[in-house]
């Protein structure tokens, strides 16, 4: 069984049935549901026919909702292509207009506003590249051709140099989440994050939508705020996501792969799970195998240490999905047969007055106590899940076997490096549960005689209180 997550988004070429189940069996462990493409009534589609398929194969595939955010967009343009010569002026209106090689409409109200003479605007994930010569400050916005091309209509615009004043969720975002929290999915993308206040925002919103919505946040880093502010969001969020494409474009390009590893390090140490994201396998588009840059970037981002890495249009709009999966897996299986990113050293934990300092000694003991006797297993019994993505950031060579009585922790942390997750609801006691896990672990094949196995839990279980317990044992 692989370790680490495979995400791979839906659209027209994935979302039926019978393609979801054939990525789902060759290895992917979160669906990513568009949310800038596509109506309701596909997404609900989707959602349905990830759910039966966890139904039909026992698994307990992840839907991640991802939101599209403030992107901003250039209007429709004359015949969908129009030349832009470098040299030349072209206006930027806020005011809807089919576009011409003179002017062409965007839409962000408040560009006119937020822009400054010499801020650069970049167009069709930076083909284009225009200069800010002046604005108004009302309706238009004077910019030079710096470096010209086709430009077609509704191309993405990037402001890197520009604070944009826009709200993190936007009405469409606010309506999409409303959507997505009713169909009670595990994880909420919010795009284009620039602080930690973005976080604390859309948790508020989840927690006023219900108090007992459960839904997880990623945040997105694409934008150069959002790298200002990183210990932050990394504190507020629950994983992040690099999103390499708006990344790169947002950042100087040869700037991402620095970035990719300091994220991917910082999650680490926070015990935050951290995606990979785009272009992953992008010429498996239309392809039949990777790129060996491809394959590179993929054992890259393992051996960094991501908790899962995502591919997009590869699968979305892609000839071949599951093969794509198909591909991903034996990279992903090949690098981790070999040691090099195991038994992180984490620091051990030293606030004594920290509210989790007993899960947190428990969870790096275990860890510690399973590299020295090369156990077979860590296997813990979870509520909130807090253990599981704990004992996950510790990258254990051990399995990491997780039973719980909640089924949506269970889909939650398909997305957690290395976490097998189980349902299990019998509640007669600690001695009771630790023994009769051991035996359907041993029945299933999981855990074999003689293996040496560690398990952790909460004592007295009807507590249900925090991890508190290690027991070193041999199965027999
Ligand atoms: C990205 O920019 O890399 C990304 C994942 O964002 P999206 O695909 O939502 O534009």
């Amino acid at each position: 069984m692989k370790r680490t997550k495979i995400v791979v988004t839906l659209g027209p070429a994935s979302s039926s049935a019978e393609v979801i189940e054939g990525m789902i069996k060759s290895g992917a462990d979160v669906c990513r549901i568009n949310f800038s493409h596509g109506s309701h009534e596909n997404v609900l589609e989707q959602i349905i026919n990830i759910r039966a398929a966890n139904k039909k194969l026992g698994t307990h595939t992840a839907i991640l909702a991802d939101l599209q955010g403030p992107k901003l967009r250039i209007g429709a343009v004359e015949n969908n292509g129009v030349e832009l010569i470098a040299g030349k002026e072209i206006i930027i209106t806020t005011n809807e207009c089919v576009g011409t090689a003179e002017r062409v409409y965007i839409t962000y109200p408040q560009f006119p506003k937020d822009v400054r003479a010499g801020e650069n605007i970049l167009i069709d994930d930076g083909k284009l590249l225009l200069t800010v010569v002046d604005t108004n400050g009302r309706d238009e916005v004077k910019a030079i051709i710096s470096h010209g091309g086709i430009l077609s209509s509704k191309k993405g615009v990037n402001l890197p140099n520009t604070k944009i004043s826009l709200p993190c969720l936007t009405e469409k975002d606010l309506k999409d989440l409303d959507f997505a929290l009713a169909q009670n999915i595990d994880w909420v993308g919010l795009s284009f994050v620039r602080s930690a206040s973005d976080i604390i925002e859309l948790k508020h919103i989840i927690q006023k939508f219900e108090p007992s919505a459960r839904a997880k946040v990623v945040a997105k880093i694409e934008k150069p705020e959002a790298i200002l502010d990183i210990d932050n969001i990394i504190k507020e969020t629950d994983a992040i996501m690099v999103a390499r494409g708006d990344l790169g474009v947002e950042v100087p390009m040869q700037e991402v792969p620095v970035i990719q590893k300091m994220l991917v390090r910082k999650c680490l140490e926070e015990s935050k799970p951290v995606i990979i994201a785009t272009q992953m396998m992008e010429s498996m588009i239309t392809n039949i195998s990777p790129s060996r840059a491809e394959v590179n970037d993929v054992a890259n981002s393992v051996m960094d240490g991501a908790d899962a890495v995502m591919l997009s249009a590869e699968t979305s709009v892609g000839n071949h999905p599951a093969k794509v999966v198909e591909a991903m897996t034996k990279i992903i299986e090949h690098v981790e047969k070999e040691s090099l990113i195991y038994n992180r050293d984490n620091a051990a934990p030293e606030n004594l007055q920290s509210e989790r300092f007993l899960s947190d000694s428990i969870c790096y003991t275990a860890s510690k106590m399973a590299q020295r006797t090369k156990a077979a297993a860590i296997i813990t019994m979870t509520h909130s899940g807090y253990t599981a993505f704990k004992l996950a950031s510790h990258r254990p060579k051990s399995n990491i076997f997780v039973f719980t009585d909640n089924y949506h922790i269970l889909t939650t942390l398909s997305l957690v490096w290395g976490v097998q997750g189980f349902f299990y609801d019998k509640n007669i006691s600690t001695d009771h549960t630790i023994a009769d896990i051991k035996f359907i672990l041993k029945k299933s094949g999981l855990i074999k005689f003689n293996d040496f196995i560690i398990n952790i839990a909460s004592t007295p279980l009807s507590e249900r209180g925090k991890s508190n317990m290690i027991k070193l044992s041999v199965v027999d």
